[in-house]
């Protein structure tokens, strides 16, 4: 197959977060053929959808990479969709509406592939992409066999799949969407725009949206703010000062930084209310000793 392939490439520009990290190889398949032929063969490479949700380190990462950005195919019949891992979630929003089929307006406001939309179980305004997903077809690692899994087999929880924990790679999701008027859909998606716009950073401050998942029954946003986190900054990296969950890349920041300004926050919570915050952003990529230190910190339960 020809698959194209580019050598240390910079992904900086793919994501969400504009930091520099160079990968030895980067595959970007067409099509899910070439996806699956890519995962059978390859051993230990990482899949990247939208890079919206992830971190990769300044010194680069010397893996396989696969871009499943180009897999992004999409089939309406009646109120059943078919969907690629590729394809980003606003087109399968803004396609959905076109269709008269609800259930996907919470999808039109931030940057995530489907693949790593059901990965992640991406939620948002009480809507979330398991809501509606019937089966999504999965390349097993492990087996290195592909897998039809149910909605109930994915295990969704708060950004929870068994995809974390099993190596499983989504290759497509079916869902089926309830019938709705289209007007209501526009308007539901024009005000989940708009809340978006008055309580998020938009993507022209580079950032990965919440950078740590909500304690149970807490919000990691109110602890943040409570411990003064809006005033710290490292290097080129700060907390946004409307949102203390977020972090804005303003200056080249380097994954460094953004570990060292996640810890800062990470130990004001937990001497503040003795609560320790799980990061939702994912750092993947070569690790120096430093940050290899730091990110064990934080990912501690
Ligand atoms: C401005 C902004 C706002 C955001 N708002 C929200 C929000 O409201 N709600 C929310 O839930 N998230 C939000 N996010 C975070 C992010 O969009 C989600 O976590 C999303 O699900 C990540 O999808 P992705 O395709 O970008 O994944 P990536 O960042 O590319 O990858 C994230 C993880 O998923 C894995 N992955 C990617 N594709 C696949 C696949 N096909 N199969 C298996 N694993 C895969 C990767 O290996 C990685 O571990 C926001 C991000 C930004 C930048």
């Amino acid at each position: 197959m020809d698959i194209d392939v580019k050598h240390n490439f910079d992904a900086k520009n793919l994501t969400s977060f504009k930091v520099s990290g160079i990968i030895e190889n980067a595959y970007f398949p067409k099509s899910k053929e070439e996806l699956i032929y890519l995962l059978e063969t390859l051993d230990n490479s990482v899949i990247l959808g939208n890079c919206s949700n992830v971190l990769i380190s300044s010194d680069g990462l010397r893996q396989d990479v696969i871009f499943t950005k180009n897999c992004n195919k999409i089939e309406f019949n009646n109120e059943k969709v078919y969907a690629e891992c590729g394809l980003k979630i606003q087109m399968a929003s803004k396609l959905a509406c076109e269709h008269c089929l609800g259930g996907f307006e919470f999808m039109i406001g931030f940057p995530a592939s489907i693949g790593g939309a059901v990965f992640m179980n991406a939620s948002a305004q009480g809507q979330a992409i398991s809501d509606y997903l019937l089966f999504a077809e999965v390349f097993d690692l492990n087996t290195k066999k592909v897998l039809n899994l149910s909605k109930d087999d994915l295990k969704f929880d708060y950004r929870k799949s068994i995809c974390q924990d099993n190596n499983y790679i989504v290759l497509s999701a079916e869902f089926a969407l309830p019938k709705s008027d289209k007007a209501e859909i526009q308007n539901k998606m024009n005000s989940n725009l708009e809340f978006r716009h008055n309580h998020q950073p938009s993507l022209a401050l580079p950032n990965c949206g919440s950078v740590f998942k909500n304690p149970k029954n807490d919000s990691a946003g109110r602890l943040l703010d409570k411990v003064g986190a809006k005033e710290l900054c490292v290097g080129g990296a700060k907390v946004w000062e409307h949102h203390a969950n977020f972090i804005i890349n303003y200056d080249h920041a380097t994954s460094n930084d953004i570990l060292n300004l996640m810890l800062l926050m990470y130990n004001k919570v937990d001497e503040n209310f003795g609560i320790k915050l799980s990061p939702e952003v994912i750092y993947i990529g070569d690790k120096s000793e430093d940050e290899e230190k730091i990110w064990k910190i934080l990912k501690q339960k």
